[in-house]
């Protein structure tokens, strides 16, 4: 099969044998936005990640890019403009990845933020984030709120208020980001775990790996080293001896996936829970997606999963915001669970923790990123880059940040474009025997890359459209976007595992036999990728045992 990808064999043979300028350690949304700034500027970039890109936090939010209205209610004035202007910027850079998406926030007499001081509030937020006038919220009566969603339990709404955000599929988008820094010649690997530092003097001068496939060890050289590993931040600063001051509060996050004919909202919701936190119910597609938690978390990082307190929790605030829909356990059909890399703050709770980044400096020169969100990625990465040239490479000739404009693999002008292809490729899927609201699904995820895979549809000996539609994804993959083991196509490549796992269920089968001819799987590897995902399906339903 043709690939555009470098065999890996051949990417772990330039790890070793190259010197390059920064080692990025972390292959989630930060280290994946380093790499596409520092590649872009013309410096030599290697980047490892232990699993596969976007295994940790990067794969487990709420998937908006957002304000951050919660940050105006802490008066952080700074980060709510800061993360406006970047989600607009984003927006840019991927129309079809990163798509508009009107928020409901409902409002109560006697709890909450309050009518009046929402209304001041989301003005101010549409003011710092300079949300054009027409996006821009809108009140509505109580009479209004309820016709807008009737789920909602009446008795005690004053009102709400429609306000702008945006919803993205945060696997996808740190994906097409590492794809862009491949294609600028950066050197990136998944499954490629960093064990420790290679010194020269008292200085970090690069990284001793192994590689998770085949468990060999091996270096990577460069000038300086960047500790992008979000929730693991702390364990590699305490391998260089450099864990002192400020140190990481990790906090879990739960979503819960339920069909969407049983909590059939309209539109997305931000609404408040008795204990005064607030949560969001997402539609898409065939689902909708409820969370989140908040609670301190001190357990395996590898293994985070959703408790039965967890989805009790989330599932009481549901029914008491929309009683008619009386979900239970047996209603969730996948969740997924994910770790907030906040900085710690004596005194505060998990939820009053400031979402802001902070770049650490060890004594022997390792740069480590932490906290932040997947909304201000380019900002950070542009942060750190800028540190990094100022300190090492200020003598070189080197191009100014550029990822405000670079766009990504599959992104249309705007979204009005967006719609447009989404119009025309229905027709041809149409023709394909596809389900028509399938393709809405292809857009978001691929972008004007869809039409790629619609041609691969053609080309499948299967006969169930569904499944032409499976292999035409899976080949795409192969060829583009570095895929190792099967949990990376149906997790982190397609989503199927949270929004779709009656499709996994249904395609997994011609999957496995199509995934080993392309990747060269014996028996036993094939068996192994078999277990994994069975493990992955079995902890995105963890709760039920
Ligand atoms: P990660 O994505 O965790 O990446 C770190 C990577 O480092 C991991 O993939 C890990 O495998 C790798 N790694 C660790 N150790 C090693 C090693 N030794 N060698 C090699 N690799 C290693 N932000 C928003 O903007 N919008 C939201 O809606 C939103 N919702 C959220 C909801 C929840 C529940 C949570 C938990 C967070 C949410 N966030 C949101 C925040 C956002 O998701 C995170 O800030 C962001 O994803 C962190 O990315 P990261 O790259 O720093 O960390």
């Amino acid at each position: 099969m043709k690939t555009n990808n470098p065999p890996r064999s051949q990417v772990l043979e330039r790890l070793e044998k190259e010197t390059f300028d920064v080692a990025i350690i972390g292959g989630g949304v930060t280290g994946a936005g380093i790499a596409l700034d520092a590649s872009s500027r013309g410096l030599r970039v290697a980047l490892i990640e232990m699993q596969d890109f976007a295994f940790g936090t990067s794969s487990r939010s709420t998937k908006l890019i957002h304000g951050g209205l919660r940050y105006l209610k802490q008066l952080e004035f700074a980060l709510v403009k800061e993360v406006g202007s970047e989600r607009a910027i984003v927006h840019q850079l991927a129309p079809h990845l990163v798509v508009p998406e009107k928020m409901l926030l409902p409002l109560y007499e006697k709890r909450g933020l309050g009518y009046w001081l929402a209304s001041i509030g989301l003005k101010i937020y549409d003011w710092l984030a300079g949300v054009k006038p027409e996006d821009q919220r809108r009140m509505l009566t109580r009479f209004q709120t309820i016709k807008h969603e009737p789920l909602l339990k009446p008795h005690d709404i004053r009102g709400g208020a429609i306000y702008a955000e945006y919803r993205t599929d945060d696997a996808r988008l740190t994906i097409e980001l590492i794809k862009k820094a491949a294609r600028n010649g950066a050197v990136v690997a998944n499954y490629v775990h960093a064990m420790g530092f290679v010194y020269e003097g008292e200085k970090v001068s690069g990284v001793i790996s192994r590689d998770g496939i085949t468990g060999q060890e091996s270096r990577v050289l460069a000038s300086c080293v960047v500790n992008a590993t979000g929730p693991w931040v702390d364990e590699l600063r305490t391998m260089n001896s450099s864990r002192k001051g400020k140190f990481l509060h990790l906090t879990k996050g739960v979503h819960l996936v339920v069909p969407y004919h049983r909590l059939p909202v309209r539109q997305a919701i931000y609404f408040d829970v008795p204990d005064g936190r607030m949560i969001f119910a997402i539609p898409r597609g065939r689902i909708t997606y409820v969370g989140t938690t908040d609670t301190d978390y001190h357990g395996d990082k590898e293994n985070v999963c959703a408790t039965q307190d967890d989805v009790r929790y989330l599932l009481d605030a549901t029914n008491a915001t929309f009683p008619s829909v009386g979900l239970t356990p047996a209603d969730v059909e996948s969740s997924w669970a994910g770790l907030r890399p906040l900085i710690h703050e004596e005194g505060k709770s998990a939820s009053e923790l400031s979402r802001k980044d902070e770049i650490f400096q060890s004594d022997s020169g390792l740069i480590s990123i932490a906290g932040g969100k997947l909304t201000g990625y380019r900002k950070m990465a542009e942060r750190v880059v800028d540190l990094l040239i100022r300190e090492h490479f200020e003598d070189r000739d080197l191009s100014p940040c550029s990822t405000h404009k670079t766009k990504l693999a599959g992104a249309l002008n705007n979204y009005e474009e967006v719609t447009a292809l989404r119009s025309r490729l229905a027709v041809d899927y149409q023709k394909l025997g596809l389900k028509g609201d399938d393709i809405a699904y292809l857009i978001h995820l691929y972008g004007a890359q869809a039409t790629e895979i619609l041609t691969l549809v053609e080309r499948q000996r299967a006969q169930d459209p569904e499944i032409k539609l499976a292999l035409a994804q899976l080949e795409f993959s192969v060829q583009n976007e570095m895929i190792v083991r099967a949990v990376d196509f149906f997790v982190r490549r397609t989503g199927m595992l949270f929004f779709d796992l009656p499709r996994l269920r249904m395609v997994q089968e011609v999957i496995f036999p199509e995934l080993a001819s392309h990747l060269g799987w014996n028996e036993a590897r094939r068996r192994e990728e078999e277990e994994l995902l069975h493990a992955a399906m079995q902890q995105a339903l963890h709760f039920r045992e």
